[in-house]
């Protein structure tokens, strides 16, 4: 059993104002692992307070000075991984090869990126007779989600100090775990007290009073559609600067050729990595219409390889996060089934031999019409969709169609034919032949956001341009 009952306030581990604490349950066994304090207002008051103070002197460090905590950063999490990836296992339930690969290196991926930008990062530009400078915000609240936890929690936190700004993160109820790992992962590096504050607790709490707090200069969130608005309207009144990093419903493009039934498989694979619950997921797959039997045939072979249970053995898919998670899961699947969509794999209810757990069947509807419910709203669960289109055009505007604008993938054997397809993609994000880069920034349009993060776009999220003018030079 884990006990996690102290906040990090100012430098210190430090008791809740008042005593309350939350289980945390293991989503594989439905059983608690742990405890958690949960935060009153009083001790946003302490976190914000603190990061407050500490602001003057750290915003005026040198990127020497930065770099050598990030440096440090980077030496004793490399050191705690393991211990980090176990964590993220027992909380949200990834597979240990997942939790212990992907989700660990993500985290380092942000960390060892934010060194990179940091070394030359232009923090004051010359215009004219005009002396541009990037100035830190301030007070940072950094709320995340317990999809990919340590790597969302690592994609706010380092460009924040990296760019000279105090913060006060609140990570998840449901994976509570690895971002205190992390919290001490800072402390023991070195972190100037107050520069880095955490809180464990609710959105509804934490979340909100952080959200509101006139010392609070700038909010991040990464979460769902509805708490990004509800933080934004929350914030409006002090006139923060809100970056929201929400949800997705995007759409993977395979197109005619060769290569199709082994890009098929690969975007149905890929749909249930980490369950489904990755915001940027390819969650709508679109076919040539006149290859959707193939389509179906390569997806429920992929489908069907796709081996769930415990996630701490050798397993390519654990439970989804919650209870809550689970029914809603199994909602959209009912919902599919009776709008008419051809369920081509998995289904309602666990995996054949588990009992116990938050296991789904990692699913596949086929023939899907763009307007059906499971087209347009995010499950965020194991359930792919695959869509007709009748050419490249009609591919475009399906994918185009939809209320979030996240990310987009487009598979093909024509490099130039892929590449004119992403152009016309409206969100922030394409991948195209399984494309990866820490330096690409990342985030949506449209109702998944208005935030970037990841490589230098993420520095500019927490930089504020500030302009020093002196005379004209005399004509
Ligand atoms: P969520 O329910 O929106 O929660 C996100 C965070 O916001 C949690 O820490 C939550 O606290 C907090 N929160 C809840 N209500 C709040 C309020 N009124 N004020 C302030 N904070 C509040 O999201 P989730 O279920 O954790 O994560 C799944 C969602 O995140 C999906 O929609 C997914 O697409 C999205 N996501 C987006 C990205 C991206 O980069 N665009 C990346 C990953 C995930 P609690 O601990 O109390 O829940
Ligand atoms: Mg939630």
């Amino acid at each position: 059993m884990r006990e996690y009952l102290k906040f990090y306030i100012d430098g210190q581990w430090v008791d809740p104002t008042t005593p309350k604490t939350a289980d945390v349950i293991n989503p594989a066994t439905e059983e608690v692992s742990g405890r958690i304090s949960l935060a009153s207002v009083a001790d946003v008051e302490k976190a914000v307070a603190a990061a407050h103070r500490a602001f003057a002197p750290w915003s005026q460090t040198t990127r020497e000075q930065r770099l050598e905590l990030l440096q440090a950063i980077q030496a004793e999490y490399a050191k705690r991984e393991k211990e980090i990836g176990e964590a993220i296992t027992e909380e949200m339930g990834a597979p240990a090869s997942l939790g212990g690969g992907f989700h660990i290196g993500l985290g380092a991926g942000h960390i060892a990126t934010a060194i990179e930008v940091l070394k030359t990062f232009k923090f004051e530009e010359r215009r004219g007779n005009t002396l541009l400078t990037k100035d830190p915000i301030g007070v940072c609240a950094l709320i995340t989600p317990w999809n990919w936890p340590m790597n969302q929690i690592a994609v706010k936190v380092l460009p924040a100090l990296a760019t000279g700004n105090t913060m006060v993160l609140k990570p998840p109820q449901l994976a509570p775990y690895s971002a205190q790992i992390f919290a001490e992962v800072l402390d023991k590096a070195g972190v100037p007290k107050g520069v880095f504050n955490m809180l464990q607790g609710s959105g509804a709490v934490v979340g909100a009073a952080l959200s509101a707090h006139p010392r609070v200069d700038l909010v991040s969130i990464t979460g769902s559609e509805a708490v990004g608005v509800e933080i934004a309207k929350t914030a409006a009144p002090t006139v923060k600067r809100v970056c929201q990093e929400l949800g997705g419903k995007s759409a993977f493009i395979v197109l005619d050729d060769a290569n199709f039934v082994a890009n098929v498989a690969g975007a149905t694979g890929g749909m249930m990595i980490n369950s489904g619950q990755t915001c940027s997921a390819g969650s709508r797959l679109l076919v040539p219409k006149k290859r959707m039997a193939e389509a179906i045939a390569a997806a429920k072979e992929a489908a069907a390889a796709v081996s769930v249970g415990d996630p701490k053995g050798n397993v390519a898919m654990g439970p989804v996060v919650s209870k809550n998670q689970y029914n809603e899961v199994q909602r959209y699947i009912e919902i599919g089934i009776q709008e008419g969509a051809e369920l081509v794999a998995g289904g309602p209810g666990r995996p054949d031999g588990l009992s116990k757990g938050y296991f789904c069947k990692p699913t596949v509807f086929a023939n899907v019409r763009n307007d059906m419910t499971i087209a347009r709203e995010e499950i965020f669960g194991p359930v792919l969709v695959i869509i007709g289109y009748d050419d490249i055009d009609h591919a475009v505007e399906i994918a185009n169609d939809s209320d979030f604008g996240l990310a987009g993938y487009v598979n093909g054997a024509d490099a130039a034919q892929c590449l004119a397809v992403a152009r016309r993609l409206r969100t922030g994000w394409v991948s195209i032949n399984g494309g990866f880069d820490f330096m690409a920034p990342f985030g949506g349009i449209k109702r998944s956001g208005n935030g970037r993060e990841w490589g230098e776009h993420g520095f500019h999220e927490y930089v504020e341009t500030k302009s020093l003018i002196e005379p004209a030079p005399a004509a």
